[in-house]
C-alpha cells in the first residue's frame, strides 16, 4: 500500500470520528494540517481564470476593493455558532455558513440553522461528514452531497453554494456538484483559526501550519489583517465550531471596520462576478471613466482604485461624471497601454490623487470626459519625492 493510499485509508477510518465530534476537536491533526497546507498552496498559486478542478480557487482573483466575504465552516455547533451569530449581529455583518449535515443531530442544531436563515446569512453545503472527497466513489460523493442538501431544504433554503472539505476536489467530483446546480466556493484567505484553535487560540504552531509567518504565530488578528492587505479583500475562511474563533471575532470585525473594509456575501456579483457567473467589468486604470469605486478594479501596493466624481465648472451642463484614481503621496503606478500617471491634488492640497498625464493615448485629455490639460504640481505628502509639475488631465 502506497503512503498516499495508507493516509487515505487512515483518513477514511478516522472520518466517522470527525462526524461524531461535537466539541470541535480535530480527530486527525496530521491529516488536517496536510490538507490545509495543500489548500494554501493552491490558493496562493491560483490564476485568475483557473477555477478548473480545484475546490479551493475562487475564479475572481482581484478587484475586491476592500470587500470581504466571511465564511464559516464545519458547523453548526449549538454552543459556539450562536456566539458567532451574536457578534455578526452586533456588527450588522452577513456571512455564509457551510455546514456538515452530520452535525445536525437534534433540535438545538436545527434551531441554530433556523437562526442563521432568519438573520439573513447564507446557509450552504459542506458535505455530510467532512471526508476528503477527492478520491471518493461516485456513490459516496452523491450521498455526502445529497444528505446535507436534504438537511438544508428541511431548514427552508434552496441550497446554492457548496464547499469541498479541505477544498479537496477532483474534476469528476467538481462537475458532479456543479451538475446539481451548485456553485463551488473556495477561499482566498485561510484565517488559520483551526490551527490557533489547537492551542485554545493562543498560537498556531509551525508544525501544524507552516504558512503562518513567525511574526504572527501568536497573533490571529495580525495574520488575518496581513493576508487581507496583501489581497485587498476576498473570501476568507473561518470555522464557527471553535470557541477561540468566536472569542476573537469581535476584535477581527472591529479591526476590519477601522481599516475601511466592507462586508459582502459570496453571492455578490459585483465583487465576485466570475464566481456568480457574471461578466467582470473590463480592466480599468487611472483616467478611465467610472460611476462607482467598484468600476476601478485595480490597486496599488497600499490602496484600491477609487472613482473620482466631479462636476465640470466651465459652463458645460452640470452632470455627474468621474474618472478612476488612486490615493497617492509623491508617486503613482504606471501601466503598460495606459496613459502615464501623476500624483497631484484635486481638493486644494488636502489629499493626493493619481491622474492621467496628457498623452496621445488619451488624445491630450479629450478622451477623459470633463477634463482638460493643465500644468499641476506634484502632491508630495509625507513622501520623499521631489517637487515637480506635469501637464495632466484634471477636471475642467
Ligand atoms: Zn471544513
Amino acid at each position: 500500500m502506497s503512503a498516499r493510499a495508507l493516509s487515505l485509508a487512515l483518513a477514511l477510518l478516522l472520518a466517522p470520528v470527525a462526524a461524531c465530534a461535537d466539541d470541535g476537536a480535530e480527530p486527525d491533526a496530521a491529516q488536517v494540517s496536510a490538507s490545509f497546507e495543500e489548500a494554501y498552496a493552491q490558493t496562493d498559486l491560483g490564476k485568475e481564470d483557473s477555477g478548473g478542478c480545484s475546490g479551493v480557487v475562487v475564479p475572481d482573483r482581484s478587484g475586491f476593493g476592500k470587500r470581504v466575504a466571511l465564511t464559516f465552516d464545519d458547523g453548526p455547533n449549538a454552543v459556539t455558532t450562536p456566539r458567532v451569530l451574536d457578534v455578526l449581529a452586533e456588527h450588522g455583518v452577513k456571512a455564509t455558513f457551510f455546514i456538515n449535515g452530520s452535525r445536525v443531530t437534534g433540535p438545538a442544531e436545527r434551531a441554530v440553522l433556523a437562526r442563521i436563515v432568519a438573520e439573513g446569512h447564507i446557509l450552504a453545503n459542506h458535505s455530510q461528514s467532512h471526508l476528503d472527497l477527492k478520491n471518493a466513489s461516485a456513490a459516496k460523493l452523491a450521498s455526502e452531497v445529497g444528505k446535507t442538501d436534504a438537511v438544508l431544504r428541511d431548514a427552508g433554503v434552496t441550497p446554492r453554494f457548496f464547499r469541498f472539505p479541505f477544498g479537496s476536489a477532483s474534476c469528476s467530483g467538481m462537475s458532479y456538484v456543479k451538475g446539481l446546480g451548485y456553485t463551488v466556493v473556495g477561499w482566498h484567505i485561510d484565517s488559520a483559526d483551526w490551527c490557533f484553535a489547537t492551542t485554545g487560540g493562543a498560537s498556531c504552531p509551525a508544525r501544524t501550519f507552516r504558512y503562518v509567518p513567525d511574526a504572527y504565530r501568536s497573533d490571529l488578528l495580525g495574520y488575518v489583517m496581513s493576508q487581507l492587505r496583501a489581497k485587498d479583500g476576498g473570501v476568507i475562511l473561518f470555522h464557527d465550531i471553535h470557541a477561540s474563533t468566536a472569542a476573537a471575532l469581535d476584535g477581527i470585525l472591529s479591526a476590519l471596520e477601522d481599516a475601511g473594509y466592507a462586508f459582502v456575501q459570496v453571492d455578490d456579483a459585483v465583487y465576485l462576478p466570475r464566481l456568480n457567473g457574471a461578466t467582470p467589468p473590463p480592466a480599468r486604470f487611472v483616467g478611465a471613466a467610472c460611476e462607482a469605486d467598484h468600476d476601478c478594479n485595480f490597486s496599488s501596493a497600499v490602496s484600491s482604485g477609487i472613482c473620482h466624481r466631479f462636476t465640470p465648472t466651465d459652463g458645460t451642463p452640470a452632470e455627474e461624471i468621474g474618472f478612476c484614481s488612486l490615493p497617492c503621496e509623491g508617486t503613482c503606478p504606471d501601466r503598460v497601454g495606459a496613459s502615464p500617471t501623476f500624483c497631484t491634488t484635486l481638493d486644494g492640497g488636502a489629499t493626493g490623487r493619481c491622474v492621467a498625464k496628457s498623452a496621445a493615448v488619451n488624445e491630450s485629455c479629450e478622451a477623459i470626459e470633463g477634463t482638460a490639460p493643465a500644468v499641476v504640481a506634484r502632491f508630495i505628502g509625507t513622501s520623499s519625492a521631489a517637487a515637480a509639475t506635469a501637464t495632466a488631465c484634471v477636471p475642467r
